[in-house]
């Protein structure tokens, strides 16, 4: 299937210079979203997956049907305030300042094979933060799955260490 089909891509949004590229048109055609599904999940059982792990919000629309199919759990990784117990955090970049990302503190067990999962990688940022938090939980990064790749961005950068499968580039 060609997913790129179901891509709608959004010029200046959410602001000028900005290719927006909304994958609601992938959710709500059943048969896109499920195909994209599959494959993310084909990945994460060659990589191994005990566990899927997404950041909000579009992580977890990607992240939580893989980890149905494979019956494995979901962990969230939230904005600061989020999560209801206790937390470890910790700062990216953002175009202008800081942002942080957070995760429960109990929510990866030593050593589990974790697959960070999120829509699209751009500048890597929060994919980046996302893979510091498991690991600093003493997760192992199985790999990083996105639905979308802006090669432009160079994103991959921040994640020379691992394995990376993405369904579409830009
Ligand atoms: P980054 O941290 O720069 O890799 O940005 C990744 C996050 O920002 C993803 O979770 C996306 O949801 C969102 N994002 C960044 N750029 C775009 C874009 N051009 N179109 C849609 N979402 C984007």
């Amino acid at each position: 299937m060609d997913l790129k089909q179901f891509v709608t891509v959004v010029p200046d949004y959410p602001k000028k210079g900005i290719s927006f590229k909304d994958i609601t048109t992938i959710m709500d055609n059943g048969e896109a979203y499920k195909y994209a599904t599959d494959q993310i999940v084909e990945y994460a059982k060659e990589m191994g997956a005990e566990l899927i792990v997404g950041p909000e919000a579009r992580g977890f629309i990607i992240g939580c049907p893989v980890a149905y199919a494979l019956e494995i759990g979901f962990a969230p990784v939230r904005k600061p305030g989020k999560l209801p117990r206790e937390t470890i955090a910790v700062d990216y970049d953002l175009e202008y300042g800081v942002d942080q990302l957070t995760i429960h503190k109990d929510a990866i067990k030593p050593g589990q094979r974790v697959l960070v999962v999120d829509d699209l990688l751009a500048t890597g940022g929060t994919v980046g933060a996302t893979v510091e938090l498991v690991e600093k939980l003493g997760g192992v990064v199985a790999g990083c799955a996105f639905l979308i790749e802006l090669t432009y961005l160079d994103g991959r950068r921040k994640l020379e260490n691992h394995n990376v499968l993405s369904l579409m580039k830009y």
